[in-house]
């Protein structure tokens, strides 16, 4: 007999709903969740194949441990019992915290974990070990949109939402290519078109993407020229008398100083910087400005970057210049990557933040966690963000890492770096669904997790919609929840320390304690879910946050009142100039390549990889270059290229594309060893960061390319 479980997709951060098909013991079909009001029953390609990759073959079922040779190399894994492999690890890591103190140790997690998983991860590292040492995957996804959101508006909060694209008059897609990153989405601007004939769709991105070439207006930029670009259109807003003086005056501060650096960016100096012409940068800043409703959507092409915090602050700055934000079809929209980076960042759970968008930094906030937590204190020292923790790994300052639910032997920059710190490591403990992640390679510990269609729990998507996660079928194997292997440890890591507080901090008997707990530690912050739990979920479908206590719905826009959560309850302007990328192309590394999504891959292809039919899209990561430059290296279509610089070299077959860039090339993320004969795309990128964000420059990489 076939059953039917409402769930949601785990792939990216549109969240939309699913029904899977299965018996009770396995997963049989998907479709899309008609009620869901994230994507109406539509499905991209991805979560249509989500029932194809629940296979057990794919799948670590087994716990296992590998032992050390004398000279450090890993011997082969092997098989071992729960108890066993989380006794060891407890009893390793309270050796390495009592020898070393507690910032010896890391946690590295993923904005693909559940909330609730994220939530006891969290708690694991600051209440019990006493460290901030825990940062995610989400460090490489979404920290510069929520600097760039704390920066203007005060805190990190998305202020849109998804059916804005539909009363919109101007869309401006910034760094983002929807038609194959978060495809549902684009349905909606195709339906938004089809509505309005006179809605402008304008794209920034520097190659003619799958967006681009739908757009009204494509502004091809640059690489990293993305404050250039917006400065010289809110230099032509003030020019020609296009802003919302009003508004500006009632609810925001700091615009005299703003204006100041904005007249170094005249259009045609904008022009020079950027590369796009200066009369397309007027008709940007005319199109925006004199819009009924204007709506940025933006994702990693403005997050990837070492000054990607300033980037979404000067993108954020049109809106606040011209009124467009606080009302139906207007604001800034960050697109969020990965299905929970939103959850995580709710909890807490990065070296930064403590739960409900509480600050380690700020003293009242430590306070009201430790009180909240019932422990005596929480460390001030800073966390190590995600490439400062690989870096600590390789130096030895940190000895054991836990990574759960993400592949940094894939997925991080510089992976020769990263591939170091992993061999260097005196632990790496790998909790992880699939049997052939790279970063397995380096675990001393391997924890099977139950993944998808197997797990409960709660995901927030781009539109601050909170969704139930539901199982359908038994864990594959031995595979236990993220969050129960989690508080399993922290209790015998409690015993192994002495701490005995830790058998009450982690006694959930399920994912909706947790939820209860994490609930609870929002009230009165700007997140406020009091008032929703999952028999609200239940009852009423995914709810937008704040929710708070006594509400009867979620919430679909944001600072609709002017009000704005800073001290003073105004959004600020950002001084901020243009900045090149950290790799300058130059004679040695003339080219400039960028990495991006396809519309049927997803990350490191864990999950993806496993679909034969995902591969039709494309069989292979193919390096898209202009023709001019195929014929200037002397490469055929479909030849292989070797692209190499300081950090590595890859060997990659070329496709010719005229809607690149001359000078530029373009690589998918997705590919690595299992796949082709490099790690891909991340040999070659630097480990370069926003110094606001942490955010590496994964978009950007100078190199060299000859036919090999
Ligand atoms: Fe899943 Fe994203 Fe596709 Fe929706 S758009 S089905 S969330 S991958």
């Amino acid at each position: 007999m076939t059953h039917e479980t409402r769930s949601t997709c785990c792939y990216c951060g549109v969240g939309c709903g699913v029904l899977i098909a299965h018996d009770q013991e396995r997963i049989t079909g998907v479709r899309g969740d008609p009620d869901h009001p994230a994507n109406f029953g539509r499905l991209c390609t991805k979560g249509a194949s989500l029932h194809l990759s629940a296979r057990p073959e794919s799948r670590l079922l087994h716990p296992q441990l590998r032992s050390r040779a004398q000279d450090g190399r890993r011997g082969a894994p092997r098989r071992v019992l729960w108890d066993e492999a989380l006794d060891h690890t407890a009893q390793r890591f309270a050796e390495i915290v009592r020898a070393h103190g507690p910032d010896s140790v890391a946690f590295y997690l993923s904005g693909q974990l559940l909330t609730e998983d994220y939530y006891v991860f969290n708690k694991l590292a600051k209440a019990l070990i006493t460290t901030n040492n825990v940062d995610t995957n989400s460090r490489l996804c979404m920290s510069s949109a929520a600097a760039g959101y704390k920066l203007t508006l005060g805190v990190d909060a998305p202020p849109c939402s998804y059916e804005d694209m539909a009363l919109a008059d101007c869309l401006f897609i910034a760094g983002a290519n929807p038609a194959v990153a978060h495809p549902i989405l684009y349905r909606r601007i195709e339906d938004a078109r089809a509505a309005n004939p006179k809605l402008k769709v304008i794209v920034a991105d520097p190659r003619r993407s799958e967006t681009a070439a739908q757009a009204d207006l494509h502004l091809a930029l640059k690489p990293g020229t993305d404050i250039a670009l917006y400065h010289g259109m809110l230099h032509v807003m003030i020019a020609e008398g296009l802003l919302d003086e009003a508004y500006i005056e009632s609810h925001t501060e700091g615009f005299d100083a703003l204006r100041k650096i904005v007249r170094e960016y005249a259009p045609d100096t904008a022009a020079v910087l950027t590369g796009v012409p200066t009369a397309d940068i007027v008709t940007a800043a005319r199109w925006f400005a004199q819009a009924g409703a204007a709506l940025s959507l933006y994702c990693q092409g403005l997050n990837q970057s070492t000054h990607g915090s300033h980037n979404n602050v000067a993108l954020i700055h049109l809106h606040l210049a011209t009124g467009q934000i606080g009302r139906a079809g207007a604001g800034p929209f960050s697109l969020t990557g990965q299905p929970n980076a939103m959850g995580g960042r709710e909890v807490g759970g990065m070296a930064h933040l403590l739960p409900g968008h509480r600050e380690v930094a700020n003293p009242d906030h430590r306070a009201e966690i430790a009180r909240f937590w019932g422990v005596p204190w929480l460390s001030p020292r800073p966390g190590l963000k995600a490439i400062d923790l690989f870096a600590g790994l390789k130096r030895g300052h940190v000895k054991a890492v836990w990574i759960a639910c993400t592949n940094p032997a894939q997925s991080l920059p510089h992976q020769a770096e990263v591939r170091q710190a992993l061999a260097a490591a005196e632990l790496v403990v790998v909790q992880e669904a699939f049997a052939d992640a790279e970063t397995l390679r380096y675990a001393d510990v391997i924890l099977p997790a139950s993944t998808w269609g197997e797990k409960e729990g709660t995901v927030t998507n781009s539109e601050r919609r909170i969704s139930r996660v539901r199982a359908a079928v038994p864990p594959a194997g031995e595979a236990r929840a993220d969050w129960a292997i989690a508080c399993d440890f922290a209790r015998r890591l409690g015993r192994e320390l002495g701490l005995l507080a830790a058998d009450a901090l982690f006694d959930y008997p399920d994912p909706e304690a947790i939820f209860d707990e994490h609930r609870r530690s929002t009230e009165g912050r700007d997140l406020d879910i009091g008032g929703l739990s999952y028999a609200t979920l239940e009852r009423q479908g995914p709810q937008q946050w704040p929710y708070r206590v006594g509400a009867s719905g979620g919430t679909a826009r944001l600072y609709t009142d002017g009000r704005f959560e800073t001290p003073s309850g105004r959004a600020r302007f950002v001084p901020c100039r243009h900045q090149g990328t950290a790799d300058r192309t130059d004679t040695a590394f003339p080219f400039a390549l960028l990495s991006g999504r396809m519309r049927d891959q997803w990350h490191g292809m864990t999950r993806t990889g496993t679909v034969p039919r995902l591969f039709n899209q494309e069989a292979e990561a193919l390096l898209r270059l202009h023709p001019a430059d195929l014929r200037q290296i002397g490469l055929d279509e479909g030849g292989l290229a070797r692209v190499a610089n300081g950090r590595g070299s890859i060997i990659v077959r070329v496709k010719g594309d005229a809607g690149m860039r001359p000078g530029s090339a373009w690589l998918p993320m997705h590919w690595g060893e299992r796949f082709m004969s490099s790690a891909g795309a991340n040999v070659l990128t630097p480990a370069s960061v926003d110094p606001i964000s942490g955010q590496p420059e994964l978009k950007h990489a100078a190199v060299r390319i000859e036919a090999a």
